[in-house]
């Protein structure tokens, strides 16, 4: 070993679904959304200036923490935007979680967790899901750091009720507790409303999935303005400039277009809806999905094999070789287009 080797950190990274360079693929295998972002997003998409590449963005982000303070009906000094909920997530561990006891999130959850908390040197406990992949909320009344946890969670799709997200504060006044909600416009109660009742409360969200910008990269985090302005100064002990300026520009667009989204969203879950149908016809077990996936196990046919099958036949979908859940697929929810194409090929186990 060269003596510079030992000043390498040793991380074990994330590693993110597959993103094929063909282009014919049937991709449902990270969660995107199908169908494109808001019309209005197009159109600020090819009237750039040249000046939206030559010069810095404002460090600030105004123009989008604005537009998504008044969406939400809070002020603008309680949004933080960052390049996508991993970025803000990022900050928000390295913000938010200095303690000498473990942070907690479930051991089935979004596998990054883990991750950030080995390379901020974090402490971490993972309780387990039950049996039907839940929470179990008193796993979370021990003492801790800080709680995160998703909700919907992924990859079990499985939405807990605001009484369960009030509980978990109720019972962790001491701690930062950071509800990610990358898929809560899904079909989910959003624990926005209690941001006036809970102080140590963070809701972080995404433009990725319900508004068809996984591309742009805009994530976002709402609390109250002592933790957003602490986020706020990590992220100028860090870089000023996350954001670039055409993220801001697309971004503030497409929240305006409130009709759009409402009606995406609706064509997402009716086929979600759908495919639940169908893939139990077709022999499936699927959780209770609030998200735009499903998360399903065959009641004869090998998760793996049927994950390698399907993409043979160019249809991605995600398969998760870990502890308790290594027999289930991810699907996400595509266009009813693609959902045929996915049906057609999974008749074959019926
Ligand atoms: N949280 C969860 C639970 C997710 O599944 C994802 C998507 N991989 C993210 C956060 C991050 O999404 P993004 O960075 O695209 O906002």
């Amino acid at each position: 070993m060269k003596a510079w080797e030992k000043n390498i950190r040793q991380v074990e990274p994330y590693v993110p679904g597959e993103q094929p360079k063909r282009r014919d693929v049937v991709k449902l295998n990270t969660n995107e959304n199908p169908y494109p972002p808001a019309p209005g997003v197009e159109k600020a998409r090819i009237s750039f200036s040249d000046d939206s590449l030559r010069l810095y963005p404002d460090p600030t982000a105004s123009d989008l923490t604005d537009v998504l303070a008044d969406y939400y009906g809070l002020n603008r000094d309680q949004v933080f935007v960052g390049v996508g909920s991993d970025d803000v997530l990022a900050m928000a561990f390295m913000t938010f979680f200095n303690s000498d006891l473990p942070i907690l999130f479930p051991d089935i959850t979004y596998s990054f967790y883990s991750v950030w908390a080995d390379l901020f040197h974090i402490p971490y406990e993972r309780p387990a899901l039950d049996s039907a992949f839940r929470m179990v909320k008193e796993d979370y009344y021990r003492p801790n750091g800080g709680i995160i946890f998703p909700n919907p969670n992924a990859p079990t799709s499985l939405l807990e009720p605001l009484s369960f997200v009030r509980d978990i504060l109720d019972h962790n006044q001491d701690s930062i507790v950071i509800v990610d909600e990358a898929y809560i416009d899904f079909g989910g109660q959003s624990a926005l409303p209690l941001l006036e009742e809970y102080e140590n409360l963070l809701v972080v969200q995404t433009f990725s999935k319900s508004r068809s910008m996984a591309g742009m990269r805009i994530g976002y985090a709402m609390g109250n303005a002592a933790l957003i302005k602490a986020l706020n100064d990590v992220k100028y002990s860090y870089n000023s400039y996350t954001m670039n300026r055409p993220s801001l520009i697309m971004g503030a667009e497409a929240v305006k277009d409130e009709a759009y989204f409402k009606e995406t969203l609706a064509k997402i879950i009716d086929t979600r809806e759908e495919a639940k149908k169908k893939l139990t016809e077709l022999g499936f077990f699927c959780l209770d999905s609030a998200s735009n996936f499903l998360f399903v196990t065959h009641n004869k046919v090998p998760a793996k094999q049927i994950f390698e099958e399907l993409k043979t036949e160019g249809i991605y979908v995600r398969y998760f070789n870990s502890a308790r859940i290594d027999n289930y697929l991810r699907i996400t929810i595509g266009t009813p287009d693609q959902m045929e194409k996915l049906y057609g090929f999974l008749e074959r186990y019926r």
